[in-house]
């Protein structure tokens, strides 16, 4: 087995940047879970399967297959086949994901998947219940976070910088309520394991947290 490397934490704390930035430097393979729970998500709303109804969910978890494959160190998504990896980033499927993770079953799909992966590789996994779930052994556990005000800033400006229009107040009281959900379901809640390590990134920059991330990887390697 690999080293196992589990960082959680909220949407917009800066997870998928730092965790890919920090597995090309360790040269671990890096995990995006998030993009896993996005790709059923985005079959779900083809399908427009109503997530509440449990008999319906189910036999669309099974029609679909979900895989992944690397490109130049890139994760890529499959659905039934097709490369939907430009097409998960929308408002409309992370709000999708956040509902429809929620569900145990669905969990229960990608459970293995992930696992198996880690036990493969060196791996460098982002989620929400790495550490407290889906790898409780990890050599290292990061619980990566920042305030809601730093969050909603930083997505800010990364829409207008692509030239979207949006508004500040609406980003931050969507990422309220995707963390409200996230923390408050019964399922995989999203909570800090007791032996993670807490980084707060609102005053730092991307480099200093990916150097820090990576030197505490060195030091339990
Ligand atoms: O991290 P990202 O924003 O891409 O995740 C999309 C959604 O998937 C989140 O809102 C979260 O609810 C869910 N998720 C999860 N468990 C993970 C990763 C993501 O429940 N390990």
């Amino acid at each position: 087995m690999g080293m196992n490397i589990a960082i959680d934490g909220p949407a917009g704390a800066g997870k998928s940047t730092i965790a890919k930035r920090a597995a090309k430097e360790l040269g671990f393979l890096y995990v995006d879970t998030g993009a896993m729970y996005r790709t059923i998500a985005l079959s779900l709303l083809r399908s427009g399967t109503d997530c509440e109804d449990e008999a319906a969910l189910a036999g669309e978890l099974d029609r679909m297959q979900i895989g992944m494959e690397y490109k130049d160190g890139e994760q890529r998504m499959l659905l039934n086949g097709e490369n939907v990896t430009g097409l998960i980033r929308t408002e409309e499927v992370s709000r999708m994901a956040s509902f429809s993770s929620a569900k145990p079953i669905v969990r229960e799909k990608l459970l293995e998947l992930q696992r198996k992966l880690a036990r493969e590789n060196d791996v460098l996994m982002d989620g929400r219940d790495i550490g407290t779930r889906i790898l409780p052994d990890a050599d290292l556990k990061i619980f990566l976070t920042a305030s809601v005000e730093a969050r909603a800033q930083r997505r800010y400006l990364e829409q207008t910088e692509k030239g979207e229009k949006c508004s500040l107040e609406e980003i931050k009281a969507d990422i309220e309520d995707r963390d409200y959900r996230d923390i408050h379901r019964d399922t995989a809640p999203l909570i800090q394991a007791e032996d993670a390590v807490l980084i707060d990134s609102s005053d730092m920059t991307i480099e200093e947290v990916t150097e820090r991330i990576v030197s505490l990887a060195k030091e339990r390697a």
